[in-house]
């Protein structure tokens, strides 16, 4: 008897639900392991070079982790996934094959139908476990059109697995949510730890150099220094809780020039690989505020991210697909910026974070949401080009997460499915939790002329153009008020300069 078991190159967990399986009907003598990096998949969008390099080592290394226990490995590059498992099956000729469910919308059809459509043999596909929700989803029937709060969905999650649950049924220190408490701003000079960095060894080195030959690849990998092994990556969140975890929550939403990561736990990387497991961290985390080791509302802001936003992203993914790619509740079409792709503009804010992901394949949330998002709404910049920008450029992209990040909370194209407002801000908000106004070339107070900067005048021109649905969203009622100080005169100048600018992307 022969089984093949084929491992997905965002599925190396350490335990594999489809291993486990193989293992109770055959010895690990009879059982091959199929992995396939598919060219296809790699060109299919410009991706950042650190961002193929790392999931090419950490699948190579997966597959080394997976020889030393016993298995054979038939790891291979194949045109497409279609091509690698047939070759594989025809090289092994397996009796049958077991998987799990992909995390992709798509590629998760495509495995249903891959035994009648590519082989002829049984294949089974075991439920996905990468998720909490698999074990405990707090909606499992939702309704279509019904807008679910990530504040509820969290809490329902923290009472089911008991995190940061008081015995009596109450929440840890009295409060669900501590989020007044984690908007500081970083202070002038403060110097932040940094994250550990990994050496290269010989199979990374192997794959630096074989990414610096895709064409279609972006940015540079020689630099490469992220985990890749479930070590290492280990390694690195021990590195977090030791050093950082303590000041996450003060600093969750500040942004500066100067540091990249700040107290971030640069964890999604390793997460959406499967090298980490995210019920651990949490209780981890948990129990450095337990030990007295962190603040309780850097703890339970970290909970809540991966518990609450994580969880809740992905139960959103799986609600709203097929089709979300294609919301653009706010009817934008401009193309994104060619300075996109460069960073090359005179909004230090946009210079700085674009050519921060430009560079590292990495911005952290706030940028990613209050800078290029914010930036991306007010503009008009077509959905779905935004999200194909995003997926080619971070290290931690996959549909599942990129979707209701980009189009659901970050453009609000959904409609308002995933998060009940548009976040949008003036400059405003910039100049309060970033030091990136001081040194541009606009005025973060000026509304209009001509050092006006363009937040304000694109968050301006939004409020009149968007007013009377905007004034409907009860979340969004103070920023609508505002419009008052503006007279008619005004609005025509802010709409008039907008346009102007507008026309200049
Ligand atoms: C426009 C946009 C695009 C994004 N794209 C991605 C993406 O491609 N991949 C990705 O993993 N996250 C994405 N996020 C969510 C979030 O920005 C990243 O998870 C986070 O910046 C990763 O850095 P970190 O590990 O240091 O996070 P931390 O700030 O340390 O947070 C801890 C963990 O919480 C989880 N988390 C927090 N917020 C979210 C969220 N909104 N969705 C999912 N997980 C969350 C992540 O696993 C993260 O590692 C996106 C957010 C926005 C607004
Ligand atoms: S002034 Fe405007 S464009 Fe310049 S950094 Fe501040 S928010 Fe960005």
């Amino acid at each position: 008897m022969s089984i093949s078991v084929w491992i997905l190159e965002d599925q190396l967990l350490r335990t594999h639900p489809a291993v486990t399986k193989a293992l109770t009907i055959a010895t690990s003598a009879e059982i091959n392991i199929v992995m396939i990096e598919s060219r296809k998949a790699q060109q299919r969008l410009p991706y950042h070079r650190k961002r193929l390099a790392l999931i090419m080592s950490a699948g190579r290394h997966y597959a080394e982790h997976l020889k030393a226990q016993g298995f054979t490995v038939d790891y291979r590059s194949a045109a497409d996934v279609a091509s690698g498992l047939r070759a594989h099956c025809e090289k092994y000729q397996p009796s049958h094959l077991l998987t799990m469910a992909a995390s992709h919308y798509g590629l998760r059809q495509w495995q249903q139908h891959v035994a009648a459509e590519h082989l002829a043999l049984p294949v089974e596909v075991l439920a996905n476990a990468q998720f909490l929700t698999s074990e405990f989803d707090p909606y499992p029937k939702p309704e279509p059109d019904k807008r679910y709060l990530m504040e509820y969905f969290y809490r329902k999650m923290r009472k089911h697995f008991g995190l940061l649950i008081e015995p009596d049924g109450s929440p840890t220190g009295g409060s669900w949510n501590y989020d007044k408490l984690n908007r500081e701003k970083l202070p002038k000079g403060h110097a932040c730890p940094l994250p550990p960095t990994f050496e290269q060894d010989s199979i990374t080195k192997q794959v630096i150099l074989e990414v610096s030959q895709i064409e279609t690849a972006v940015g540079s990998a020689k630099d490469f220094s992220l985990a890749v092994t479930h070590q290492q990556a280990q390694a690195a969140f021990d590195d977090f809780l030791e050093h950082r975890l303590d000041l996450f929550g003060p600093y969750e939403d500040a942004m500066t020039t100067d540091e990249d990561t700040l107290y971030h736990s640069v964890m999604s990387p390793y997460m959406n690989l499967g090298l980490l497991e995210p019920l651990s961290m949490v209780e981890a985390a948990i129990r450095r505020y337990h030990a007295g080791n962190a603040r309780i509302n850097s703890v339970e802001g970290f909970v809540r991210q991966i518990v609450g936003w994580r969880e809740f992203m992905w139960w959103q993914y799986w609600r709203q697909m097929p089709g979300m790619r294609e919301h653009n509740h706010w009817q934008a079409t401009l193309p994104v910026p060619e300075f996109f792709w460069s960073g090359d503009t005179d909004m230090n804010c946009l210079k700085t974070v674009i050519k921060r992901v430009l560079r590292t394949s990495f911005n952290h949330h706030i940028e990613r949401l209050m800078i290029l998002c914010n930036f991306c709404v007010l503009a008009g910049i077509d959905p779905a080009e935004v999200n194909d920008w995003f997926m080619s450029l971070y290290i931690d992209a996959y549909d599942w997460v990129m979707y209701p990040n980009v189009i659901g909370m970050g453009l609000n194209a959904d409609g308002g499915l995933t998060a009940t407002k548009p976040y949008i801000s003036s400059a405003n908000y910039i100049n309060k939790m970033s030091d990136f106004c001081g040194t541009c070339r606009y005025k973060p107070k000026q509304r209009h002329g001509q050092d006006a900067c363009p937040f304000n005048l694109l968050y301006w021109n939004f409020l009149v153009k968007h007013e009377s649905e905007l004034r409907a969203n009860p979340r969004m009622g103070p920023n609508v008020l505002a419009l008052r100080h503006l007279d008619a005169e005004e609005r025509a100048i802010v709409t008039a300069e907008a346009e102007k600018f507008l026309a200049t992307l």
